[in-house]
């Protein structure tokens, strides 16, 4: 099972995509969480990256291209994986097109979780994650029981350092120029669906679930 999931930053393809990695026991292949890593962990790619993800723009294509080439030729994507925040722009779909094409792959779902704007600010405002397990959490909707520490281990929660409103308009900007037309890319190609992302979680989970199967 090969999947995409796309939607604007905030809509909650992260969270979603976690879960269905873990329903259907395939990667989740998040291209913001490996550059996250990669700023982190200071090597070259990370060292390219970190202007434009602190500012809210887009890496450039063949830094993420490259990253997402290596990561599916590794071996736990053979029984598929979900691309959490890949293909961002029309040149990264084609370049997905080639390489699935040149590994005789396809896709078998584009999944697009939709959002209004307004609400997505507000997400994303309040959210934060935990160091250690990744759960995610939010100052209004889902409370830790104690502030600052993960509920499920014990972690210190983390807030991305591009989740502060400025940013987000940006980031928001950037998906309505360079994102949005990525969708057009997959609609006439078929095997495209929309999950209406202001469900509640679990309401957007099972339609999810309903789409793969
Ligand atoms: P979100 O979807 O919440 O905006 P991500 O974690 O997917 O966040 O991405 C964070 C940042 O990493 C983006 O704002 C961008 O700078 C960079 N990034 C992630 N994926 C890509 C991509 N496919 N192409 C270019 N830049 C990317
Ligand atoms: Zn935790």
């Amino acid at each position: 099972m090969n999947l995409i999931f796309m939607g604007p930053p905030g809509a909650g393809k992260g969270t979603q995509a976690r879960k269905i990695a873990e329903k259907y026991a395939i990667p989740q292949l998040s291209t913001g969480d490996m550059l996250r890593a990669a700023v982190k962990a200071g090597t070259d790619v990370g060292k390219r990256a970190k202007a434009a993800m602190e500012s809210g723009g887009l890496v450039t294509d063949d830094i993420v291209v490259g990253i997402i080439a290596d990561r599916i030729a590794e071996g736990d994507c053979k029984k598929g994986f979900i691309l959490d925040g890949f293909p961002r722009t029309v040149a990264q779909a084609t370049a997905l097109d080639s390489m699935l094409k040149e590994r005789s792959l396809k896709i078998d779902h584009v999944i697009d979780i939709t959002c209004d704007h307004e609400a997505l600010v507000a997400r994303i405002t309040g959210r934060s994650t935990c160091a250690d397990c990744g759960e995610g959490y939010h100052n209004v909707h889902k409370k830790p029981a104690k502030a600052g520490v993960c509920d499920k281990c014990g972690g210190k929660l983390t807030t991305r350092a591009d989740d502060n409103e400025e940013t987000v308009r940006n980031r928001l900007s950037v998906y309505d120029q360079q994102t949005a037309p990525v969708i057009e890319h997959y609609r006439h190609k078929g095997a495209f669906k929309t999950v209406d992302g202001m469900e509640p979680m679990d309401t957007v989970l099972k339609n999810l679930c309903a789409i793969i199967g």
